[in-house]
């Protein structure tokens, strides 16, 4: 059994591990850049070790600064969060190979769902429906329109190795394939050092919706559910929500048993989401991403399990805690991210917090690693807290939300928390009527 675990991240989601540790009887090992010092991470583990100045490179991606880290303080095992080294490869095999233990899916599984076309290609094998589109890889232009004229326009050009919405592009006709194909290629290769791009049918008013799944490594998986993550600006998730509010309890069912299937199949280990575009009462799988998401919250909060607590428990051997027939959703929650940006345009914001007071009281949960006179550092992302609240139904999670947000003082800084008090004032948010251009459109007219 693990003794100590060494968390190779920050902010909430650090916390969110060391607590999880905490709860279980393990020691934990935060690890921080100079920039991060003062960081709650540091002070809520049981040990910290400082791996380097603030550039991400040079400290939270650096395997050997990590590694040594584990190695000076006796760690066990690493758990990554999200984002950093959590879907990388050749850190799992590294971990691997210094016999320590990596909490979460495989190397392997990782390659595989790391690189789109091939994600895409295991999942139609495993009886996932996909997005029409090419068969793999389109190396030119003259490829190109072709598969475009196949599957009809509109369609989307996407880089393989993209991620973060970054190396898509958007053909309405023929006349914006070749900038698209092109723009994407070179998106790709800049961002992620690939050019390889595939087409898809693009869906004109799809939900996002993805599936939680859970495997034990050694056949057993089970899902838990959906969550609705359409509200989106730049593709990135501002507000998810489970259940679904346009997903009912057989169609949950039988989307969740694909899926659950599916990752079984392939003895999965661990945490997993199964994304989907939802149209017209069908799913179409766009990636799968091999972590614990962010947005994993509201999936606890209606299942009442501990999500982290389960990755550590199956990467020890242990069976899962739960069969799919004690899972049960109960209620509705929401989440909201809280980023250090000022409004209207989403301009980071760091900068040193004045006062912070977090809200409570039944059915909230705020995950934050903020404190009174922090000093936020611009040096990573800017997500500064999320807002999870539960009730029994999507009405009185969605008041609870609105009396949270009441509560809720981040002085000295700018915040994205204007933007859910405005949206809670929309019909469309009250009802669940949404889909994933939604906010950009209102944005656009509310700018
Ligand atoms: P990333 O890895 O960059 O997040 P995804 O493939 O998950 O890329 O897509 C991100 C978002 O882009 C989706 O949530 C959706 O909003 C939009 N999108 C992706 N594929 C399509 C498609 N075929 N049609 C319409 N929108 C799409």
């Amino acid at each position: 059994m693990f003794e100590k675990i060494l968390i190779a991240n920050r902010g909430e989601i650090a916390l969110r591990v060391i607590r999880a540790c905490a709860e279980m009887g393990i020691k934990s090992v935060a690890v921080h850049s100079t920039a991060d010092a003062d960081a709650m991470h540091v002070r809520l583990a049981d040990e910290s070790v400082c791996i380097g100045p603030p550039s991400s490179t040079q400290s939270y991606l650096s395997f050997p600064a990590i590694i040594s880290a584990c190695e000076i303080t006796g760690a066990d095992a690493i758990h990554p969060g999200y984002g950093f080294l959590s879907e990388n490869a050749a850190f799992v095999q590294i971990v691997e190979d210094h016999d320590l233990t990596f909490i979460g899916p495989t190397a392997e599984h990782i390659r595989i769902m790391g690189d789109k076309i091939t994600a895409k290609e295991t999942m139609k094998n495993l009886g996932v429906p996909v997005v029409p589109g090419s068969d793999g890889g389109v190396p030119d232009y003259e490829s190109a329109q072709k598969v475009a004229e196949d599957i009809g326009y509109p369609v989307i050009i996407k880089a393989t190795a993209g991620g973060g919405g970054r190396g898509m592009k958007l053909a309405n006709g023929p006349d914006e394939l070749e900038t698209a194909f092109r723009t994407a290629r070179s998106e790709g290769k800049a961002a992620f050092g690939n050019d390889e791009v595939y087409i898809e049918k693009y869906l004109g008013k799809p939900r996002h919706i993805e599936i939680q799944v859970f495997g034990d490594g050694k056949g057993t998986a089970v899902h838990l559910g959906e969550r609705d993550c359409s509200l989106q600006r730049r593709h990135q998730k501002v507000f998810e929500e489970a259940p679904g509010p346009a997903i009912d309890a057989e169609t949950r069912a039988r989307i969740g048993r694909v899926c659950a299937d599916a990752v079984s199949r392939i003895n999965y280990i661990g945490a997993g989401t199964i994304e989907f575009l939802y149209e017209d009462g069908e799913f179409y799988f766009i990636e799968m991403n091999t972590r614990l998401q962010v947005e994993h919250p509201v999936t606890e909060g209606i299942f009442g399990v501990d999500l982290v607590r389960e990755q550590i428990r199956v990467a020890q051997g242990l069976p899962l805690s739960f069969t799919q027939d004690d899972l049960s959703v109960n209620g509705h929650a929401i989440e909201v991210r809280i980023n250090a940006e000022k409004l209207p345009n989403f301009t980071p914001s760091p900068g040193t917090v004045g006062m912070y007071h977090a809200p409570g009281g039944l059915g909230v949960r705020m995950d934050s690693a903020l404190y009174g006179g922090y000093s936020i550092p611009p040096y990573y992302d800017s997500l500064i807290g999320k807002l999870i609240v539960h009730g029994r139904d999507r009405p009185e999670a969605l008041s609870r939300l609105d009396r949270a947000l009441s509560e809720i003082v981040i002085e000295g800084i700018d915040t994205t928390l204007p933007l859910f008090d405005a949206l809670l004032q929309e019909p469309d948010i009250l009802s669940g009527n949404y889909d994933i251009h939604w906010l950009e459109k209102w944005l656009a007219a509310h700018g």
